[in-house]
């Protein structure tokens, strides 16, 4: 499983880090960062949690 973010789409509004925040982290200036682009299985549901908490659709699971 990997997480894509659409940067274009992104507008550091921090659900994504609410959700997850093992996973995503916002810097001082609200941009996201992924900590882990390639969480193992076991995290599939908390991540997906997080991936469908993104108010503009920036955020997809691959795999
Ligand atoms: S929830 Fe969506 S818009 Fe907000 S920081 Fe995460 S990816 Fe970006």
């Amino acid at each position: 499983m990997r997480i894509v973010v659409d940067r274009g789409a992104c507008e550091g509004l921090g659900m994504c880090e609410a959700m997850a925040g093992d996973f995503f982290e916002l810097d001082d200036d609200d941009v996201m960062r992924v900590l882990d682009e390639a969480p193992a299985e076991r995290h599939r549901a908390h991540v997906h949690a997080a991936v469908q908490a993104c108010p503009v659709l920036a955020l997809t699971l691959e795999g």
